[in-house]
């Protein structure tokens, strides 16, 4: 498991402690741990300007030589050309793209150009949107540039709704990615995803348990005197904490009665699938009946106080099965959907039946 972490360069201005003797304090405390890489960011991509946007160009001999000091590879953010060569340049050993750099394929796009002949792993966070080919285009345009060596950082996603998550999780989508590309690594973000320390060691936990392959945690020796993103970050001691009480199970064993039991579990689990599926059929024909009734009666499909009905009745129904509310009003949308999409259809079937 490859474990990042790192901090962002930022105490340069108070008279305490110079951002290069940062890097080597807290570079020297990751040392000890189960780290394996060293992150920083030089270039931060800050919301508004007047916001501190990192340490720029001097810092990339600092975390390289922090780095060398402590025998940790070290990644800095790229998001630009600029920033591809300059850090080509200074050694550094893992380049990432940041999230809202993802999001923009003219920008991938000249990072991947600037990358054509030089073989360095890349990782690429996932666009700060739910859209996972937009995820997959970014690996595209490197792959297509040559890089072979990449990895994908999960650091979750912007969302208009309200939650306790600084970025939701939307665990579906890095899972879809593995199914598709089950050789590419994938790296959680528990500090993006939180925006608060409390939440990431259950993050943390829950991505492993997800199969993810390594964690990339912010650290900074005094969070509470960051320039960027205090909340989300831990202190040395606390990360050590953390990765010691991580417990790393495996993706599969070679026991054989843990195995059959496996086995006979996942074969219940079809078998309900199955059942779960005939059940979406029934009601979908259901719907279809319902539907002719409706043509032949000059109703309109949709009837919005039957559907809050059901949504509340259901809401109900599923807090009593310990179903969450989210997973309920989900999985109604779909079905209501495809409901909707049956009866057009029949509403179609009449319109041209008419017309012929
Ligand atoms: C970062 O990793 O510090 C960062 C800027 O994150 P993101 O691109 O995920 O917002
Ligand atoms: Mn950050």
């Amino acid at each position: 498991m490859a474990i990042s972490a790192g901090a962002a360069f930022d105490n340069w201005r108070t008279l305490w402690l110079n951002s290069e003797e940062q890097i080597h304090a807290i570079a020297g405390e990751l040392g000890k741990m189960k780290v394996q890489v060293l992150r920083g960011g030089i270039w931060k991509p800050r919301t508004r300007p007047g916001s501190f946007q990192g340490i720029g160009s001097d810092g990339l001999k600092w975390i390289k030589d922090a780095g060398i000091a402590n025998n940790l590879p070290v990644t800095v953010e790229v998001a630009n050309p600029r920033h591809v060569e300059e850090a080509l340049k200074a050694g550094i050993d893992v380049l990432w793209i940041g999230a809202r750099t993802t999001v923009n394929p003219f920008l991938v796009q000249e990072i991947a150009d600037a990358l054509v002949g030089v073989d360095v792993p890349v990782m690429v966070k996932n666009p700060i949107n739910p859209e996972l080919e937009l995820w997959i285009g970014a690996f595209e345009r490197l792959n297509q540039a040559g890089i072979k060596k990449l990895v994908a950082i999960h650091r979750g996603f912007s969302s208009a709704s309200q939650s306790r998550y600084r970025n939701a999780p939307n665990w579906q989508i890095p899972i879809e990615l593995k199914r598709r590309y089950p050789d590419l690594p994938i790296v959680c973000d528990p500090s993006h995803i939180a925006g608060a320390r409390p939440l990431i060691p259950q993050l943390s936990q829950n991505a492993l348990d997800l199969n993810f392959d390594g964690l990339m945690i912010e650290t900074h020796n005094h969070p509470e005197k960051a320039l960027s993103d205090k909340d989300q970050q831990l202190t040395p001691v606390a990360l050590n904490e953390l990765l010691n009480s991580l417990v790393i199970r495996q993706a599969s064993v070679d026991d054989a009665i843990f195995m059959n039991v496996l086995e006979e579990l996942r074969d219940q689990i079809d078998a309900i699938d199955e059942r779960i599926l005939i059940l979406m059929a029934e009601r979908m024909s259901v719907a279809n009946e319902i539907g002719q009734y409706k043509r032949d009666n000059n109703m309109t499909i949709l009837q919005v106080e039957r559907w809050n009905e059901i949504l509340k009745t259901r809401l109900q129904s599923g807090e009593m099965k310990e179903l969450s509310d989210e997973f309920i009003i989900r999985m109604y949308e779909l079905i209501h959907q495809e409901s909707i999409r049956h009866q057009t259809e029949v509403m179609n079937r009449s319109v041209q039946g008419k017309a012929t």
